[in-house]
């Protein structure tokens, strides 16, 4: 039960073990919401639920369920009552979706039609899905708006594009419905207390772990895929957003659904919509760690853009939200939480 808020609605995250889902149980937590977290703990860990519930003092309630297991999820929705299901379960490796796609669309498609089946069943009709910047055309012009197009480069990708075709089909058809998809661009940095933060796989290649790895010793050196770019120090520009925003930015898209009239299904990018280089973030994390970053430039890989910015006046104006933490502050976090992670000490 959330303190800050007698008879306070319910949200119900899945996918709430994981890295971004323990930050938006907190942000919701502190806007007054009650949480229910649903994850089956295939890529999660009971750890981020434990420090949800230390930042927040709340006995958050936690249920190990399979989304793809719908009289799991139906019963739990009954009991639970949510006025809005938050949708962050699923798996987002793209290499891992080029390797298994059948795994990805079961998990991630599958998986979300089995929840709009228990949702059905339990006469719940608001969520916020989880989607991402990848879903957009190489061709997009930047920064890139919500109406850009789309082309999915991945298995990982297409799984996001169809389950928004999907909503976007629903809602038409069914004006009980209201549903909104985040498109997140590159989320970074953890919560300022250390008790959570993301928990890669120790074979990681995407950039805030493999900066923390060679920043704390753990390997010698960071490799930033892409050269030549067209930006200020050649490297590629990434629009990074702090989790904590983020989440806040979840939090708009809950009060926007629950409190929208049915029948629609809106995108929101989720981005600062201000470009930052990589060479720009390792030298924000050469500052913040007080010591310089060794890195190796090489080609980019297959599908890297040189540059990605989110448009992000719709979600300025409609869900009345704006990211506020810079690249200093996202490293500063993500170090502070990997060293209590690893239990590295201070310097
Ligand atoms: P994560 O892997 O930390 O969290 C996903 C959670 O979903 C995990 O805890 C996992 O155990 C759970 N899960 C997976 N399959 C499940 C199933 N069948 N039933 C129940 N739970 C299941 O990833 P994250 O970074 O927190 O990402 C959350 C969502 O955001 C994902 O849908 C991802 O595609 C999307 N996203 C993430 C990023 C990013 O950079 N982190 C960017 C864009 C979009």
């Amino acid at each position: 039960m959330n303190p800050n808020s007698a008879n306070a609605a319910r949200v119900l995250v899945t996918g709430g073990a994981g890295y971004i889902g323990a930050h938006c149980a907190v942000a919701l937590l502190d806007a007054g919401y009650d949480v229910t977290l649903v994850d089956d703990l295939s890529r999660g860990h009971l750890s981020l639920v434990d420090g949800v519930r230390s930042i927040t003092g709340v006995d958050v309630d936690f249920r190990r369920i399979d989304i793809r297991d719908v009289s799991g999820l139906t019963a739990c929705l009954v009991e639970t009552r949510p006025a809005c299901v938050l949708h962050l379960a699923g798996l987002k490796v793209i290499a891992e979706s080029q390797r298994d796609p059948v795994l990805y669309f079961d998990v991630n498609v599958g998986g979300t039609v089995a929840l709009l089946s228990a949702m059905t069943a339990a006469g719940v009709s608001r969520l916020v899905f989880s989607s991402s910047a990848s879903v957009y055309s190489a061709q997009a012009p930047l920064p890139v708006a919500e109406d850009a197009l789309v082309a999915a480069q991945h298995p990982y990708a297409a799984t996001k594009l169809a389950v928004e075709q999907m909503l976007s089909d629903i809602a038409t058809a069914d004006e009980r419905w209201c549903f909104a998809s985040l498109r997140y661009f590159n989320p970074l940095g953890a919560h300022p207390s250390a008790f959570i933060g993301e928990v890669p796989p120790a074979d990681a290649t995407n950039l805030m772990p493999s900066l923390l790895a060679t920043v704390l010793g753990r390997r010698d050196h960071l490799t930033i895929y892409g050269r030549g770019c067209a930006t200020p120090d050649g490297s590629p520009m990434r629009d990074f957003i702090h989790v904590m925003d983020l989440a806040e930015g979840h939090v708009s898209a809950v009060n926007y659904v629950v409190s929208s009239a049915g029948g629609t299904h809106q995108v929101f990018n989720l981005g600062t919509g201000r470009g930052t280089t990589v060479l720009a973030l390792v030298a924000a994390m050469a500052r913040v760690h007080g010591a310089p970053v060794p890195v190796v430039i090489e080609a980019p890989r297959p599908g890297d853009l040189p540059v990605s910015c989110a448009c992000v006046h719709r979600a300025t104006n409609v869900l009345r939200w704006r990211a506020a933490r810079d690249v200093t502050t996202m490293c500063a976090d993500a170090l502070r939480w990997e060293r209590r992670r690893l239990m590295v000490p201070a310097p």
